[in-house]
């Protein structure tokens, strides 16, 4: 796939080669992987293939950075301050769309929106927002025991596999006793009980 330069000041591989300076190998990989599934889901959805790969690369752009640069971001962007009440799991894609935004010069607001939203999703997302959110789920690397189950229906049915997911997600959490981030209620609400 080649870019446009509209959403990105470069080439595919010069983006690829920012996103692998930032990961470990094993993260870059699974990046590669969510891109693969990215790129299939928009030609299936006509969604733009280029957004869908510029989001994919860069989703998980900031998941290796310290806590205190995540702290210091929130800060300095004048992000809702309830953020430092947080962690990694929801600074990598809300406070990683700023660094992304930052770092890469990529401002297009549909593409820091399906970054910002990867993790816990958003009552009402648009087609791109869905298909990163799922993509990051379903890539050919998750093995968990539904994942054939939601691959499947991934290219069947996007929004029955966002469903599938958010309701997934928040039943291995609830299990494993893990504190639910407020938002993903908000998600689940719109998505499962909703429909
Ligand atoms: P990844 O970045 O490719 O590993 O995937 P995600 O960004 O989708 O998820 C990152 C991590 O956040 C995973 O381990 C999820 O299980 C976890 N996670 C997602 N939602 C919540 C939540 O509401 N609460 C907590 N504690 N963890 C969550
Ligand atoms: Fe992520
Ligand atoms: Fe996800
Ligand atoms: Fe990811």
């Amino acid at each position: 796939i080649e870019y446009s330069g509209e959403f990105f000041s470069g080439t595919r591989a010069e983006l690829v080669a920012a996103v692998k300076q930032s990961l470990s190998e094993h993260r870059f990989q699974h990046v590669l992987r969510v891109e693969q599934a990215a790129i299939k889901l928009a030609k299936l959805n006509d969604v733009s293939t280029e957004k869908a790969s510029i989001a994919a690369l860069t989703h998980d752009y900031s998941k290796e950075r310290s806590d205190s640069e995540f702290k210091e971001t929130i800060k300095k962007y004048s992000m809702d301050p309830d953020l430092l009440n947080w962690g990694n799991f929801i600074w990598h894609g809300v406070v990683g769309a700023q660094i992304v935004s930052h770092e890469l010069g990529i401002t297009d607001p549909e593409i820091l929106n399906a970054i910002s939203r990867h993790t816990v999703g958003v009552p009402k997302m648009t087609k791109l927002d869905q298909l990163i959110y799922v993509a990051d789920f379903v890539e050919d690397g998750r093995d968990f025991p539904d994942a054939q189950i939601a691959r499947s229906l991934a290219y069947a049915d996007l929004q029955a596999a966002v469903i599938f997911e958010t309701k997934h997600t928040l039943q291995y959490l609830m299990s494993s006793n893990k504190t639910i981030y407020p938002a993903a209620i908000q998600t689940y609400n719109a998505w499962v009980a909703g429909h």
